[in-house]
């Protein structure tokens, strides 16, 4: 691990002034979770830690009129435990549960979970990759059971956040600070593909912090399911996952939000498989016409072919669960 500045940041706006000072050449540490792996992988090397662990008040669920808060340090634990997250938020609660182990979910926050960096290992690993400002994406024709059966453009890393799937199929947003102000920006439109960014993974400039997500009450009549695969059953990633939050009123599918994780470089929203449900019950016969579009556009690589049935599968198991 190379040496590096260490600034605790007492305030939001200390955190932004000491980010924007580097550059580009400094991370926030949240829970370090991520970070400090890369740090002693020598992936990244920053020449500056902004630790916002030590702001006082980004540790919150709070609920109001309009839906839940929760501040970006909130570990993932303490979001798992919360009362109204397991009763109304059943498609995130069920995503945290599978996040990890303990021991991480207590040290790993909200923030750091949408914002850490992808496991692929030509990324994590010393290759001088196409998103390390290299030429190639070595997983193209190098190991790629892992990687991206859709939305790969010539990078085929996943994202590897579950809470992220989670959020997305709720329709969050986050609160973002910067040098330039505040903003919300829809979840969906904070992750980007390497067709937009080929370098990262949002959109999140060198001196913005996220400092809370916003989840908006489920309408009367929601339910959400998710389900993921994994290859070790204690603690992985994702293999795929799929999340549905659907309304249903006297039977029938009225709106659907679906989102695939582990399959592609953003958390993967299946507007094809929406359009099959919607307005639709949810039969065995429609469910299936469901899953099969969402893996219609599909482009497996060498060692990845797997994925398509299995993400099919977490999907159907998705769909059945929320029409019981
Ligand atoms: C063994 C292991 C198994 C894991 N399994 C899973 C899994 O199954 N599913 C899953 O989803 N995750 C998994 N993870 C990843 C884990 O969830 C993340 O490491 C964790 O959520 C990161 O949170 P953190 O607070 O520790 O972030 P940090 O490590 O502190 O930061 C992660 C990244 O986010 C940035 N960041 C942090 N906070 C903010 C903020 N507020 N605003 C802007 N940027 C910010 C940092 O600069 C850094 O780049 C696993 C990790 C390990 C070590």
């Amino acid at each position: 691990m190379r040496a590096f500045e260490f600034h605790p940041a007492h305030q939001i706006s200390d955190a932004i002034r000491s980010l924007d000072e580097a550059n580009g050449n400094a991370r926030i540490c949240a829970g370090g979770t991520d970070l400090l792996s890369r740090l002693k992988d020598d992936v990244d090397n920053p020449e500056r830690l902004v630790c916002i662990r030590t702001l006082p008040d980004l540790r919150y669920i709070r609920n109001d009129k309009d839906g839940v808060r929760i501040g970006a340090l909130t570990t993932l634990s303490t979001i798992e435990e919360d009362a109204y997250v397991q009763k109304q938020l059943p498609l995130l609660h069920q995503a945290l549960q599978v996040t990890a182990a303990p021991q991480i979910r207590n040290q790993a926050t909200m923030g750091g979970s949408i914002c850490q960096r992808p496991r692929c290992w030509y990324l994590r690993g010393p290759f001088d990759c196409l998103r390390k400002g290299g030429k190639e994406c070595f997983a193209v024709y190098g190991e790629n059971k892992y990687h991206a059966i859709l939305g790969g453009h010539l990078c085929y890393i996943v994202h590897p956040s579950d809470s992220a799937t989670a959020l997305v199929a709720l329709n969050a947003s986050v609160k973002i600070h910067g040098s330039k102000g505040e903003k919300t920006v829809p979840i969906e439109k904070f992750f980007v593909g390497p067709e937009v960014n080929i370098l990262k993974e949002n959109i999140l400039e060198d001196d913005e912090i996220i400092t809370e997500v916003f989840i908006p009450h489920p309408a009367p009549g929601c339910r959400g399911a998710f389900n993921k695969s994994r290859e070790r059953q204690s603690y992985d990633f994702a293999l795929a996952s799929a999340a549905v939050q659907c309304r249903m009123s006297r039977g029938v599918c009225e709106d659907v939000r679906v989102v695939l994780g582990g399959v592609a470089p953003i958390p993967w929203r299946s507007r094809e498989a929406e359009a099959v449900v919607r307005g639709k019950k949810l039969s065995a016969a429609t469910i299936r016409e469901a899953s099969e579009a969402a893996l219609r556009n599909a482009k497996p690589l060498t060692q990845n072919d797997y994925k398509v049935d299995l993400t099919k599968l977490l999907l159907t198991k998705s769909f059945q669960q929320v029409s019981i």
